[in-house]
């Protein structure tokens, strides 16, 4: 099979650590794309040099995780993480081993991988080293843990919800005993930090088999571990009522708000632990998605949607609607031909606006008729003249005689 040419920008790196007298290789999920077929993401290389040799040999070397032992080497403006073969001790707090030990041999370092998809290993020329045929499992498209699942999720539950995001991206199915494992010990999955559930959480509800994964969250009720979620068990369908992919955690959060507009958002991102702009940008979706419901689609709304947001604001009407023809064409052509883009464009300024109205005392009315300016010009009420500005302003708010 042909190797991904992101491979052959890395083989170097293997090479440079095996004159140094160390074993290398790639590992992890490019190794389970590459025998998918699938494009390759970020490669990740293990090694039997220590993170201080690897320092030792390459010239750019970030000290990522050395505790975990790893480092990432830049290499032609590339980046790559490259670990110490590795076994991991106890998991006593279900966040991190106890204490990671530095082995020699790569069937080792793979032993204490999660899948067997995941857990193979693959030499310069392509080679693939598969002690828990992996391969075999990508043939049959099964999820199996490598060694025995119930010590595995106990070891670290994340990889119950790993499982199910492997489902989503990949459309495996989960062999018997795994399933059964999560089944028995998916409450275990209530003792992980949050941030390590939403990184996989945001993935599953990401992949393009979404359909046939979420329905695992009901049937090993992983839903029932998951804040938000099991505080108030209904607001599952809407998830599990998903016929795509979304992309974001954000959308997800909006999606909620939107089908539950009781629902305190700030409440939710924070018991997720996501971050304010998170929670901004779904706030933001709500609002111009319920404008959207009421005008349709227009230039003030347009105009108040980021270009960050387009996306998620086009998938988002897609979930929501059956039909809908609304293209990130239709969004910037809308945009391109904007009068104006901010706040910042309308030619008059609240300094203009004291002058016109010098009889009266500052407040936030002023901030108030700029906005109420902006909105005309934005909606093609108003041109962004000055002239035009002035007239209109006074037509709307006559000043008080003195
Ligand atoms: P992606 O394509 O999403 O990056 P990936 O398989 O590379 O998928 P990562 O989370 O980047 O997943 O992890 C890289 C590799 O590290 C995995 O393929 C797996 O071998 C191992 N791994 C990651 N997390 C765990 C875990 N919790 N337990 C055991 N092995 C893990
Ligand atoms: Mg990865």
């Amino acid at each position: 099979m042909v190797l991904d040419p992101l491979f052959h920008k890395a083989i170097p790196i293997l090479e440079n650590l095996e004159q140094h007298g160390y074993q290398a290789y790639f590992v992890g999920g490019s190794v389970r794309d590459h025998l998918l077929g699938n494009s390759v993401k970020d490669i990740d290389i293990a090694t039997s040099a220590t993170p201080t040799e690897v320092q030792a040999i390459f010239s750019k070397v970030i000290p990522v995780g050395i505790e975990h032992g790893t480092v990432i080497v830049r290499h032609n403006k590339q980046s790559y993480e490259v670990t110490t073969f590795r076994k991991d001790g106890n998991y006593s707090d279900f966040r991190h081993p106890d204490e990671v030990f530095f082995v020699s041999k790569i069937d080792d370092d793979l032993s204490r991988r999660d899948f067997t998809i995941n857990a193979m290993a693959m030499n310069k020329h392509g080679d693939i080293h598969d002690p828990f045929h992996g391969e075999q499992d990508i043939k049959r498209q099964l999820i199996r843990t490598v060694g025995l699942a119930s010590d595995r999720f106990y070891e670290d539950p994340l990889r119950m919800l790993r499982a199910l995001r492997f489902v989503s991206q990949l459309g495996f199915s989960i062999e018997q005993h795994t399933l059964e494992s999560i089944k028995k010990q998916v409450n275990f999955v209530n003792e992980l930090a949050v941030e390590r559930l939403a990184v996989e959480f945001e993935k599953t509800i990401a992949g393009a088999y979404v359909t046939s994964a979420i329905p695992f969250y009901r049937d090993v009720n992983l839903w029932g571990q998951l804040p938000v979620f099991k505080e108030q068990p209904k607001l599952t369908t809407h998830v599990e009522a998903l016929n795509q992919p979304l992309a974001l955690l954000y959308e997800v959060f909006a999606l909620l708000k939107i089908k539950q507009p009781e629902l305190d958002l700030r409440q939710m991102i924070r018991l997720w632990k996501l971050s304010n702009n998170t929670y901004n940008a779904a706030n933001k979706l709500v609002q111009l998605l319920s404008q959207y419901e009421q005008n349709g689609l227009n230039n003030w709304l347009i105009y108040q949607l980021p270009e960050s947001l387009y996306v998620s604001f086009i998938r988002l009407i897609d979930v929501l609607h059956q039909e809908n023809d609304i293209t990130l064409m239709t969004i910037k052509d809308v945009a391109s031909k904007l009068k104006i883009t901010s706040i910042s464009d309308v030619a008059f300024t609240g300094k203009d606006i004291i002058n016109l109205y010098q009889n009266r005392n500052k407040g936030p009315w002023i901030q108030s008729y700029l906005n109420q300016i902006e909105k005309a010009i934005v909606t093609g009420e108003l041109q962004n003249h000055f002239q035009d500005i002035k007239e209109w302003i006074l037509s709307c708010h006559p000043p008080e005689k003195s």
